[in-house]
């Protein structure tokens, strides 16, 4: 998979996300490096746990560039491309964040509220993420130190 491919990959994501968290309600904001609902809020200074990318307001217009900071010396789209490449080639369950929408009907399954297409407290909602990315991304959260 080529960083082209990964940038993609990332955009479908986050749109498909976007889309998702409007039509049911649920209140969080998308990584802009992982492309996956983790935030509470954009430019916060908030933590992706998944990406370990830590959201100073970055985004498209200024993703080539190093801010810095809590980032260190990665931008975001070395970021975007550092965390496509670590899932790209790993197995099936992992590629599954190339398959938004199985991410989702993974996270049907999990919940009741999500079945019932009830908006879900965002504490909750993260606690489905976060078992989502223990279970399939142990093997990158111990990657980034
Ligand atoms: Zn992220």
């Amino acid at each position: 998979m080529d960083n082209a491919e990964i940038i993609r990959g990332f955009r479908r994501r986050k749109l498909i996300f976007e889309n998702y968290c409007v039509a049911n309600g649920v209140k969080k904001a998308i990584c802009p490096s992982c492309g996956l609902p983790t935030l509470n809020a954009r430019a916060a200074f908030g933590y992706c746990f998944i990406c370990k990318w830590e959201d100073d307001g970055q985004d498209d217009p200024d993703a080539d560039f190093v801010f810095g900071g809590p980032n260190g010396s990665l931008s975001l789209t070395d970021n975007r491309i550092r965390f496509g490449t670590s899932v790209a080639d790993l197995d099936p369950t992992v590629n599954i964040l190339y398959k938004p929408e199985e991410l989702v009907r993974l996270l049907l399954e999990w919940s009741e509220e999500f079945k019932q297409n009830k908006p879900v407290e965002p504490s909750e909602y993260v606690r489905y993420l976060d078992d989502f990315a223990q279970k399939k991304l142990e093997f990158f959260a111990s990657g980034r130190s």
